[in-house]
């Protein structure tokens, strides 16, 4: 791992950082190494430097994640700082670096006017976690706003794609292997009425609907075709259900909580007993949204 070695200029480069401080779960443990770059060129001089065979997980804010309490081998890159930029391309034109929170994309384009880009106030994740997700909310899903993105390779090498070399569904999106997200251009229309207030109304929903000052990671599975998860979870009696400090919401029965004390092992048994249960009780087999990560603490031997 020679380039992690080197202390990055303008950025930080963190060894054995728990990463329950960068999860929305809060749970998680130690990332090997925790890159978080100041600079685009720093990101991409570090993938150029980096040895081929270091494992390499990016991450945004980590509202989508749950990192295994044995931690991550290898690297972990974060975003924010430098991929977090946007800007008005032209008048329907919108340019935003991966690592830009949705909810600020969300309020500058309804402050310059445009939409429909109020969904993206919905996602407390960054831009390129949004792409890697496709997420959704209120009706709209990112690639819908997509004109092109760009990628960069292992080998720091800038790729610009667009829709088309990928494949695309709900909350599924499968691109070339090996390739990142830096940034992306979307494409809106001039916003029909008032968008901050719109955005407010929809935001409040949200806070009436759901869990939202609670540690989660928003809806765990995948809405099966024609159901909710979140009914066939309540209506398999499982709401209040909880291992260690893992709780399902009494609120949102697709939301698990931390109610302070849990470990990843518990939120992950958790997820794995409300599937079983689901599958036995309805006879659909529920597939999780979270994408899981890193390695389970090993056994001590007795
Ligand atoms: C309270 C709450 C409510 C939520 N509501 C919604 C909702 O309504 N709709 C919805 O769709 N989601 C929702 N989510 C889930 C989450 O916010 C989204 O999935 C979001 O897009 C994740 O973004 P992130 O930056 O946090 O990604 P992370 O959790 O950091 O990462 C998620 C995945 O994306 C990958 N990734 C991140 N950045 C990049 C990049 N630049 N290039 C390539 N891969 C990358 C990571 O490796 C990981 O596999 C909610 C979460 C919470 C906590």
């Amino acid at each position: 791992m020679s380039a992690a070695a080197s202390m990055p200029a303008t950025g930080a480069m963190l060894r054995n950082e728990p990463m329950s401080r960068h999860t929305s779960w809060r749970v998680g443990g130690p990332a090997e190494i925790y890159f978080r770059p100041g600079t685009r060129a720093e990101l991409l001089d570090f993938l150029r430097d980096l040895d081929p065979a270091t494992p390499v997980l990016w991450v945004g804010l980590g509202s989508n994640l749950l990192v295994r309490d044995g931690g991550v081998r290898g690297v972990v890159i974060a975003t924010a700082k430098a991929l977090g930029e946007s800007e008005r391309l032209d008048a329907n034109r919108v340019q935003a670096g991966a690592g830009v929170p949705c909810t600020a994309l969300a309020r500058r384009c309804a402050r310059w006017g445009l939409g429909p880009a109020e969904f993206l106030a919905g996602i407390p994740g960054t831009v390129g976690g949004a792409l890697t997700m496709n997420a959704g909310a209120f009706g709209g899903e990112t690639w819908d706003r997509i004109a092109s993105v760009e990628t960069v390779d292992r080998a720091g090498q800038v790729h610009h794609r667009t829709a088309a070399d990928y494949d695309i569904g709900y909350r599924h999106v499968q691109g070339p292997e090996g390739e990142w997200f830096l940034s992306a251009q979307f494409q809106f229309e001039a916003a029909d009425g008032d968008a901050l207030d719109r955005l407010k109304v929809m935001l409040q929903q949200r806070q009436d609907s759901q869990p939202l000052g609670e540690p989660s990671c928003g809806s765990v599975f995948r809405n099966p075709p024609g159901d909710h998860a979140a009914r066939l979870i309540e209506t398999a009696g499982l709401k209040g259900h909880s291992i260690g400090g893992a709780v399902v919401s009494d609120k949102h029965a697709n939301f698990i909580i931390n109610a302070g004390d849990a470990t990843a092992t518990d939120v992950e048994a958790l997820i794995n007993y409300v599937r079983d249960t689901v599958a036995a009780t309805h006879g659909v087999r529920l597939v999780p949204e979270v994408h899981i990560v890193g390695d389970v603490i090993a056994e001590s031997g007795a």
